[in-house]
């Protein structure tokens, strides 16, 4: 049976996931990830190695960036040295004679999810990724994913939520990303401690520090009301929230539903749910991504 092996390269760690043609993921294997590009491609090439029983028929990547997903080429990416400019799909191929497909994370994430995860009823929605950043992916079923003139549509991390707000790492201020994310609940409890904790250290205060709550409520309702743009905007049928971060959403997501209702001129029927694969999601929807690349070139 055909198999593809699937690659998710994140902020921490390198994931590789063989799949097969039925959709089982047969093997996955997360290894620390560096951040150049030369240990990137020694990594792959010996992992790719080590999974490869010869009847691998194509692999899918998912990066963080602007991907230019027909020239396989990252055209930006701020998290890995030499990564901007780097042909990945070509100068893999030429050492490993196998179809690589590249393309960014946040899209690979929401195909995942279109695919047998919590956006499957969905024929248009929204992707967040909540993690140390925000990573947005737009889709719909008659158009697929939204990547713009120039693929660097759906930056969704990038609205600009409060002028002359925070600094955020792309130069703007006040974008989305400093105000929902995990690293932007650090750093509202900094605003009003000027204590350091991560986002999940303050979760694991919320019974016992009125900051680490408050804190909190700001992420919350600073989200809803970012999904009432959303709203009003793209009108999806639901929002799907995934992301290392969406694992605290117990804590979250029903005072962000009720904020929404309340802000949103026409909340209507969209949903707000959380993302069925936290952490293979990149890896899944790699793999997705190869097998629908490989249909497509044979016609
Ligand atoms: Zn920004």
């Amino acid at each position: 049976m055909k198999k593809v092996i699937g690659i998710d390269i994140g902020g921490t760690k390198i994931s590789f996931g063989i799949m097969d043609e039925r959709g089982n993921l047969l093997k996955n294997i997360v290894k620390p990830t560096q951040s150049n590009r030369e240990d990137i491609i020694e990594s792959i090439l010996t992992n790719i190695r080590e999974l490869n029983d010869g009847d691998i028929a194509a692999i899918g990547i998912s990066t963080a960036g602007f991907i230019d997903t027909i020239q396989g080429k990252i055209l930006f990416a701020g998290n890995i040295n030499g990564w901007t400019g780097f042909h990945l799909k070509k100068s893999l191929e030429n050492l490993i004679n196998i179809p690589v497909f590249v393309a960014n994370d946040a899209n690979m994430a929401a195909l995942a999810e279109k695919w047998i995860g919590n956006a499957k009823e969905f024929d248009n929605f929204i992707m967040l990724t909540m993690g140390t950043g925000l990573g947005g992916a737009i889709y719909d079923k008659r158009i697929g994913f939204w990547e713009g003139a120039t693929y660097q549509g759906g930056e969704l991390g990038h609205i600009i939520m409060y002028p002359e707000g925070r600094l955020c790492t792309c130069n703007q201020r006040g974008c989305a990303e400093k105000y929902i994310a995990g690293s932007a609940l650090s750093l509202n409890y900094e605003e009003l401690t000027g204590k350091n904790l991560t986002g999940y250290e303050i979760i694991e205060r919320l019974g016992v520090d009125e900051n680490a709550k408050k804190a909190l409520e700001k992420l919350s309702r600073d989200l809803a009301l970012y999904i009432s743009t959303i709203k009003n905007i793209f009108d999806p049928e639901g929002v799907v929230i995934g992301g290392g971060f969406s694992e605290t959403s117990k804590y979250w997501l029903n005072s962000t539903i009720e904020n929404y209702l309340k802000i949103c001129n026409r909340p209507g029927d969209m949903k707000i749910v959380i993302g069925k694969f936290l952490n293979d999601a990149g890896v899944i929807g790699a793999c997705r991504y190869a097998f629908l690349k490989l249909e497509e070139n044979n016609g």
